[in-house]
């Protein structure tokens, strides 16, 4: 399969789940939409790989939303995504760059270490969980390691990687989440430990051609794991023109006369999507109180 997909699996006889992504098309459509420079794209494209593997978590209607607001000059990164592999995000200031000397994208300069990574899952019913944990590098991976083992006591390992080119197209996105088992044994967890201090970045792995399956492979290896489920995955903004309403509402009366009599209207933007809407200054008038 070429496109992007989620491997759910279970490996040495349960005692440890692995997640296995490949998100090229999606962080492409997301880097189309952002015009994001090397760095940044590749932050937004770790949190998106991420968000979309702990959507694969949920079930049903669930929903979940990661925040990371490092205090670099990337600024805030955004993404959600449901339990039927449907992602979107952005990061509020795209144009970033930094590289370290050996030329890698130095992601964590961009994203900082000052603040926090949040994410509230939306389990229906008014019912959030949230986890915050302070970033441990800004580079991501590492950070949602720690917010799994912190938030949700859940030993586990997170690699994430994407390549980019000079011109900024996404040449190759994926990921993977480990997490450890209750009660697993100490040969699994010594077998993984040795399998993750060894393993190639996820950013080649993918641009080698692996597919999930053979990340997984090259973890535990062939023979010591078993499909559960395996899921399309792409971005897709849900977003609309009543869902601006309540925030057009909240700004009151005076600034909505302000945009009837200054603009004959308003147009919204889409954060995700870049999508705009269109306000007349008589629908604006019916949302005065
Ligand atoms: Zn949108």
């Amino acid at each position: 399969m070429k496109n992007d997909y989620l491997v759910k699996s279970l490996a040495f006889n349960g005692n440890l789940r692995i997640y296995a992504a490949r998100t090229t098309e999606l962080v492409n459509k997301a880097n189309q939409i952002a015009h994001a420079y090397p760095t940044a794209a590749a932050a937004l494209g770790r949190t998106l790989t991420a968000t979309v593997m702990i959507g694969g978590m949920l079930k049903g209607r669930e929903t979940v939303t990661v925040r990371i607001n490092g205090g670099g000059p990337i600024g805030l990164i955004l993404a959600d995504a449901d339990s039927m592999g449907n992602v979107r995000g952005y990061a509020s200031n795209p144009r970033v760059h930094f590289q370290y000397d050996s030329g890698k994208l130095n992601v964590g300069m961009a994203v900082g270490t000052d603040g926090d990574l949040y994410v509230t899952k939306d389990l229906g019913l008014k019912d959030y969980f949230t986890g915050q944990v302070p970033l441990q590098t800004g580079e991501i991976g590492d950070d949602f390691t720690y917010y799994f083992a912190q938030s949700e006591q859940t030993p586990s390992a997170v690699g994430l990687g994407v390549l980019v080119s000079p011109d900024n197209e996404i040449l190759a996105s994926g990921g993977f989440i480990v997490q450890v088992m209750p009660g697993a044994s100490e040969e699994a967890i010594s077998a993984i430990e040795r399998a993750l201090s060894t393993i190639k970045p996820v950013s080649d792995m993918i641009a080698d051609g692996l597919t999930p399956e053979d990340m997984i492979a090259e973890l535990v290896g062939a023979q010591n794991y078993n499909v559960l489920e395996t899921m399309p995955l792409a971005f897709n903004c849900n977003c609309s023109k009543e869902k601006f309403i309540p925030g057009l509402t909240s700004l009151g009366n005076v600034e909505l006369d302000e945009m009837i009599k200054d603009d004959n209207g308003a147009e919204a933007v889409c954060h995700f999507c870049m999508q705009k809407y269109r306000f007349s200054a008589s629908e604006l008038e019916a949302l005065k109180k």
